[in-house]
């Protein structure tokens, strides 16, 4: 059976770990739509390999390099806002949402309200989006399926069971680059030291969130929403060889755990399958070979992202969008050199104890509260502040 797909933020990290496997399984998909930001040429060479319908650029100042990089081809080219949404609704079985950042939350809502399948790699969106996400996907009867690896195994882990007994979801941490540092050595942390990973190779920008364990936050509030058993029953344990994903643990004191080698074509092969399998090239794990698996609790002291990130969960409302918002200006300006490591949580610490917009009820107004948090964050950093 062919299936038609479609990615969003195609020339990325979780954009390549699909194609490789769409690439092993080359009958099994047709592929739609392909879009990135402004990586025009690497766009067209897979829209070309992959023989898409359409590919798309989000800047659209690099539409010219894309129609040039494409003609001949027969495959359409667009550009801009309009034109991601518009690609994102042509209804593809698959739409894989691998845009970094809440500028994926508009095209994976076009995609939602075709009613298909979503491969939700994009946290950031469903972080911002919260309730008025879940509540579209409910409306369009669309399958939300989680790609991040801690959701992916938690739905494993809920397979056939009630999430009324369900006694505590448990997301595990790696820890990140930076796990054993002192708080006096992270205020010097450097950009290439932060995206540098121990277990998984990734954006730059879920590199960063991993060393400050924001990436932690986020998808703590990604759990709160995609499995409904409130704040208190969702924890948080670091586990620095990402080899257990997840764990859910029922009310019987079974607890259930998804294992698993650190490439995200697991959990992904998982979304394009489902409830099917599909086989994957990654290696086998070998446990004897790993021999320990150590586990030991979040120090909110040193990292202060998971409990701020469990408060405006608590919090509810705008909280949410604007700790994402927040965070997606203050890593962008830590990677360029502008502020310290440590001050990327405390900017979001800042802005989201001030008065916090109205709480957003449709996508118009989730963005809305997400341009004014950019406002307030880029205020926050100015140097008065
Ligand atoms: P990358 O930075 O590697 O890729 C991001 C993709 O999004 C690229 O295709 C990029 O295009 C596109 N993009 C960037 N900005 C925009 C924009 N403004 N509008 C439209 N498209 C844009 O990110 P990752 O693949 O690492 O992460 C993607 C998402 O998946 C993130 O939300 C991340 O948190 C999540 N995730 C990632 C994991 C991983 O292992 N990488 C694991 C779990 C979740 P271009 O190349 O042209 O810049």
């Amino acid at each position: 059976m062919t299936r038609t797909i479609s990615i969003l933020g195609a020339t990325g990290s979780v954009g390549a770990s699909t194609l490789d496997l769409v690439r092993r399984n080359r009958a099994g998909f047709h592929v739609v739509a392909l879009t990135a930001n402004s990586q025009a040429s690497d766009l067209a060479a897979l829209a070309r390999e992959f023989n898409a319908e359409i590919a798309v650029v989000a800047d659209e100042s690099c539409l010219p390099q894309l129609r040039e990089a494409l003609a001949g081809s027969g495959i359409e080219a667009a550009g801009g806002p309009a034109a991601l949404i518009e690609a994102a609704s042509r209804g593809a079985d698959i739409t894989v949402a691998a845009i970094v950042g809440c500028a994926g939350l508009a095209p994976t809502m076009a995609a939602i309200e075709q009613g298909g399948t979503i491969a939700l790699a994009n946290k950031e969106a469903l972080v911002s989006a919260g309730d008025v996400m879940t509540a579209a996907v409910a409306r369009h009867g669309a399958t939300l399926l989680p790609v991040d690896s801690e959701h992916n195994a938690i739905f494993q882990c809920l397979a056939g069971n009630d999430l009324a007994h369900v006694r505590w979801i448990t997301l595990t941490a790696s820890g990140g680059p930076f796990r054993d540092w002192s708080a006096e050595r992270l205020v010097h942390a450097t950009p290439a030291e932060a995206v540098k990973h121990p277990n998984w190779s990734m954006g730059a920008k879920i590199s960063v969130d991993s060393a400050t364990m924001m990436n932690k936050g986020l998808e703590f509030i990604e759990a709160f929403h995609l499995f409904p058993v409130g704040v208190e029953r969702l924890r948080i344990i670091v586990h620095p060889q990402s080899i257990v994903h997840s764990m859910v643990e029922y009310r019987d004191g079974s607890t259930l755990a998804q294992l698993g080698p650190s490439d995200m074509r697991v959990p992904i092969a998982s979304t394009l399958a489902w409830p099917a399998r599909m086989d994957t090239p990654c290696t086998p794990l070998d446990l004897a070979a790993i021999g320990e698996l150590t586990f030991r609790a979040t120090d909110e002291l040193r990292f202060p992202a998971t409990r701020l990130a469990r408060e405006a969960a608590c919090a509810g409302g705008a909280a949410p969008a604007v700790l994402n918002a927040v965070n997606e200006i203050a890593v962008a300006a830590f990677l360029a050199g502008q502020i310290g490591f440590t001050r990327i949580v405390a900017y979001a610490d800042d802005v989201l104890s001030r008065a916090l917009p109205s709480p957003p009820t449709s996508l118009e107004e989730v963005i809305a509260v997400d341009r004014e948090a950019r406002i307030l964050a880029r205020e926050a950093m100015e140097p008065a502040h």
